[in-house]
């Protein structure tokens, strides 16, 4: 009977060290994230970090396109052919750059949008490098390269922002309202 109940009581103990011991092994993933502290999809202030600096925070092919002005190769990008409903955002520093009902399907090769999510989201220069006079698109929060804009689009704008998918990351509609809701938990 004195055994039956320690076991009774121990059980408990030994479940839930089995239920904490989880978590942790998931917490170990995504080490971009962590060392790229400029990352964030709700602070809005200007990040200004020498190309040396993001040399130490970015993965080489994001480092390539983002800061050296780099062009990923066509119809490689998870984004190309893609259509899942969300927000896509700059992978460098996590601004918010264009809805999913803005992407069409261009056949260019690279992720396509006819607008973006905010007029200070985005920021343009003129590009006449290659022989060509073209208009480069960058992100108006960290200015990281992100492609071009072309004025053969889709109405209602007319332009096609052709973009690197490579410099794109992309949160799911639902799980970005989750987020949203929690933090707005947080602040109460
Ligand atoms: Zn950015």
């Amino acid at each position: 009977m004195n055994i039956r109940l320690i076991i009774v009581a121990l059980l408990p103990m030994i479940l839930g060290q089995c239920g904490f011991s989880q978590p942790s092994k998931e917490t170990s993933s995504n080490t971009m994230e962590n060392k790229n502290k400029e990352y964030s999809h709700t602070d809005a202030s200007k990040v200004n970090l020498s190309d040396e600096e993001w040399k130490k925070v970015l993965p080489e092919d994001v480092y390539y396109v983002a800061r050296m002005k780099g062009t990923e190769r066509p119809w490689t990008s998870k984004f190309e052919n893609f259509h899942e409903i969300g927000t896509f955002y700059c992978a460098v520093c996590g601004n918010a750059l264009f809805r999913s009902d803005t992407k069409f399907e261009s056949g260019c090769g690279w992720p396509s949008f006819y607008e973006p999510i905010s007029k200070s989201s985005i920021i343009y220069a003129t590009d006449n490098t290659l022989g060509m006079e073209r208009t480069e698109v960058m992100c108006g929060r960290c200015k990281s390269h992100l492609g071009h804009v072309f004025k053969d689009g889709p109405p209602p704008t007319g332009l096609r922002y052709c973009i690197n998918g490579v410099v794109l990351d992309f949160e799911k509609a639902a799980a970005a309202e989750k987020k949203y809701k929690e933090q707005q938990g947080d602040k109460k």
